[in-house]
């Protein structure tokens, strides 16, 4: 992965994940900067430029670690190693937290937050589930820092409870032999791959994501897939119900037998529209004012009657094609 910069708060440096990124990255431009939450010369850089802003990494200490409750595969969203992404999915939910400035930041104090993390866990009555990955995408960042590897045999030795996060792309190689004791659940996130190529900008094609998804399966992961998120574009039934047919087709038995499916409806907002607009002005409109109605702050989802047609023919054919595998929630 290439960057042109990185930008770092000072006192990252004298974390073990801070002076393993200042080697690796020695060639590049080094910037100081007093906070990884408002960088100047970013905030002021033009929409046009969000892709290459996404080609700076940024390295700080995460201050924030506010769990929030959830109650879909996870207990609490828990703020973790990372936000922002390389990747520039076209409605990519961090855009409404972070704006333009949704590139990849780093937060070294990782070991601050698995002891927290696994605090919280043993201080519960119940199990817990953390969901780690909402904020960024794990299975990219860890292809650069390596969180991945230092989480999951650590949390599988100390913690209770389970950890999950989703991801887009495919590099799970390294993940494989790690000791996971099972309490992990990695979920891989799926669309039909002309959304893939068109929207999904710079994520790993559908093909390496199944390939990647068996893989974590034959290795002892609890696994899930995450048909997300459904966007209702033209053509969209003959594009989803391909994508079941080439998931039946691309996921092992055990893959099937075991997973669960989570269906997430695309929400868009003002602020996507701006940026996307002038940063990727040949890219398809993702906002359409027939199907679509405003849910406040800027927001926008699809109309209550095309989140029924589009909720029944998935059913529908996820039945048909793929049988009784469990629906988690449509959301
Ligand atoms: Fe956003 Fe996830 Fe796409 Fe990265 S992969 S741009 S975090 S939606």
């Amino acid at each position: 992965m290439k960057f042109d910069a990185v930008y770092y708060e000072k006192d990252s440096l004298s974390y073990t994940l801070g002076k393993q990124l200042q080697e690796q990255f020695a060639d590049l431009p080094w910037v100081p900067v007093e906070s990884h939450n408002s960088i100047k010369e970013m905030q002021e850089k033009e929409n046009a430029e969000f892709g290459k802003m996404k080609r700076n990494l940024i390295i700080g200490i995460r201050k924030t670690h506010r769990y929030t409750e959830n109650h879909k595969v996870s207990d609490y969203l828990v703020p973790y190693t990372s936000s922002g992404c390389t990747a520039m999915c076209l409605y990519c939910y961090l855009v409404c937290n972070y704006n333009k400035c949704a590139y990849l930041r780093l937060f070294v104090n990782r070991e601050q937050m698995l002891d927290r993390l696994i605090k919280k866990g043993k201080n519960s009555e119940n199990s817990l589930t953390f969901e780690i990955g909402s904020n960024s995408d794990l299975v990219l960042e860890n292809i650069i820092t390596g969180n991945l590897l230092y989480t999951i045999p650590r949390f599988a030795e100390e913690g209770t409870g389970c950890l999950t996060f989703p991801t887009k792309f495919h590099m799970v190689d390294s993940l494989l032999d790690l000791d996971h004791r099972g309490k992990v659940i990695f979920r891989m996130s799926v669309n039909p791959q002309p959304l893939i190529s068109r929207i999904e900008l710079g994520t790993s094609s559908l093909q390496k994501r199944m390939e990647a998804v068996n893989s974590m399966c034959e290795a002892g992961y609890p696994c899930g897939l995450l048909i997300a998120p459904v966007m209702l574009v033209e053509g969209w039934q003959a594009m989803y119900t391909k994508l079941l047919e080439q998931l039946r087709e691309g996921l092992t038995a055990k893959t099937q037998k075991q997973m669960f499916l989570e269906i997430i409806m695309m929400t868009y907002s003002y602020v996507h529209r701006a940026i996307n607009s002038e940063a990727f002005p040949n890219a398809p409109d993702l906002y359409d004012s027939q199907l679509m109605t405003g849910r406040g702050r800027g927001r926008y989802c699809y109309r209550p009657e095309a989140r029924a047609e589009a909720e029944k023919f998935l059913r529908s054919e996820i039945k048909r094609i793929l049988g009784d595998v469990k629906i988690l929630y449509i959301s």
